[in-house]
């Protein structure tokens, strides 16, 4: 991590405490905290919550607002609900078809056999939701027996014990024990798992093969506007937004009737925010007046921790670090995010400012700012980003839909997997195949892995 990124990290946590605090205060009239008090208070919506805030110490950050809409521990939108499938709010790739994970299962076979296969390895997940993915990897390595006996245990980094939830009964029949640093249980193939709120709490002991799908997106950004001034930080306001009416008077841009809404607001001065983020990195130093980007140190920060797990591991038969990285998400291959703040309910388009927490709020990828921490900082090689309609069909996809379609006994069978095939690779009008991305990170100076212009390493020690 550069000077500056640490500083501005630094910067970012500190502007939050005032934040915090109020946000406790305001949280004291929920959920747990309702018991240090004689009576129970009602339990106040986090829109209220935010409204307080705001009104009290000013604007707070977009990354503020996506941090307590998504992962506030009483009322973020992941932490009390199972977004997924149909009757849910999204639907993602693993849940279309279990070839999604049986295809990343394959790749991660291939990886290990490319590194000389390691003897222990573990498997993590960030942001599993319904652990399906995972679920659909153990069953694919069963197949794959001298793959399936080096894995040690699998860690979950997971922030909503909804889901936490979730995934246990979807993976294990032993019961869920809380340990001192998470959970455990044992999944139906007998291996030890183990859940974490932080990737930072998993241990960093032995080879890692890591899955981040749709894990990133959910991560909190910075919105930044380069203003004739200098960069100024677009913050969240709560107020009657300012609107010109053909009836204003001059100077009149309010219409008095209105109620406060959220809405965005650029900052009039400079904060220790945007005289950091922004000078982070020369693709954001060279941008005229008038542009705007989307910058994620939270993002920065887990890819420099993957990057580190992978280079860290270090051997004589691996001199340059073993394990991988795979991430899968939807984002720009190399330009940067502008604007990508959307909230989806109901399968839907919803203003990310209506009802704070009852919508799954997400922001585009920035792949290319990933590759440079992961690159600069972690010293891996970084593949790609490519597109996920490539990268399955390296992988093999066609083949795997064709056995199973072949599998199916009914006409509607043969259909749906014809279907599910097309949803994860389509490329025309915005499909799953074009903007998702996939970006993996191995050790430096090892082979260019499958999927990403690389071939399977063929060892002769055979797979089954
Ligand atoms: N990978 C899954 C789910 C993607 S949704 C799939 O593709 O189906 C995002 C997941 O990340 C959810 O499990 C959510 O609870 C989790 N998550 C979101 N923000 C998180 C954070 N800051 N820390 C840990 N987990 C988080």
């Amino acid at each position: 991590m550069t000077l500056r990124t640490r500083a501005f990290n630094c910067l970012r946590r500190d502007s939050l405490l005032p934040l915090r605090c109020l946000l406790a205060r305001g949280l004291a009239n929920q959920g747990t905290q309702t018991s240090l008090r004689s009576s129970p208070q009602p339990r106040k919506e986090l829109g209220d919550v935010l409204a307080d805030v705001i009104k009290t110490t000013g604007p707070i950050s977009v990354a503020a607002y996506m941090r307590q809409c998504l992962t506030n521990p009483d009322s973020g939108y992941y932490i009390n609900k199972d977004p997924f499938g149909v009757e849910g709010d999204f639907i993602t790739s693993p849940e279309i078809s279990q070839m999604f994970g049986e295809l990343v299962a394959i790749w991660c076979v291939t990886e290990w056999m490319a590194q000389r296969r390691p003897q222990q390895i573990r498997l993590i997940e960030l942001g599993p939701g319904r652990a399906t993915l995972l679920r659909d990897m153990l069953k694919a390595f069963q197949s794959f027996v001298p793959f399936k006996s080096t894995i040690a245990d699998i860690c979950l980094v997971e922030a909503s014990p909804t889901l936490r939830t979730a995934q246990h009964s979807n993976l294990c029949d032993s019961a869920m024990k809380e340990t001192a640093d998470g959970f455990s249980s044992i999944t139906r193939y007998g291996l030890p798992i183990k859940w974490y709120t932080n990737l930072k709490e998993v241990p960093r002991d032995v080879t890692s093969f890591i899955i981040a799908h749709e894990f990133f997106d959910a991560l909190p950004i910075h919105q930044f506007e380069h203003t004739q001034h200098g960069w100024r930080e677009i913050m969240v306001d709560y107020s009657i937004p300012e609107r010109k009416t053909p009836l204003s008077l001059p100077g009149q841009t309010r219409s008095f009737d209105e109620k406060p809404k959220f809405n965005l607001t650029v900052l009039p001065y400079y904060t220790p925010s945007s005289k950091v983020g922004p000078e982070s990195s020369s693709r954001y130093k060279k941008l005229p007046v008038n542009s705007k980007i989307e910058i994620s140190p939270e993002s920065w920060d887990v890819a420099k921790d993957l990057a580190l797990r992978i280079s860290e591991q270090r051997t004589p038969e691996s001199p340059t670090g073993s394990g991988a990285a795979l991430v899968i998400d939807y984002g720009p291959a190399k330009t940067i995010p502008v604007d990508t703040l959307r909230a989806i309910k109901g399968h839907h388009f919803v203003s990310p400012f209506e009802e704070p927490g009852t919508a799954d709020l997400s922001a585009d990828v920035d792949f290319t700012a990933l590759k440079s921490v992961a690159e600069r900082e972690g010293h891996v090689a970084v593949h790609g980003p490519v597109e996920q309609g490539d990268w399955l069909h390296a992988l093999g996809i066609g083949a795997r839909a064709t056995v199973l379609a072949n599998q199916q006994t009914t006409p509607e069978g043969k259909d749906r997997v014809a279907k599910e095939y097309h949803r994860l690779v389509e490329r025309s009008g915005g499909a799953m195949g074009k903007i998702y991305k996939v970006m993996a990170l191995t050790p430096d100076k090892t082979p260019t892995p499958v999927g990403f212009g690389g071939g399977v390493v063929e060892d002769g020690q055979g797979i089954e």
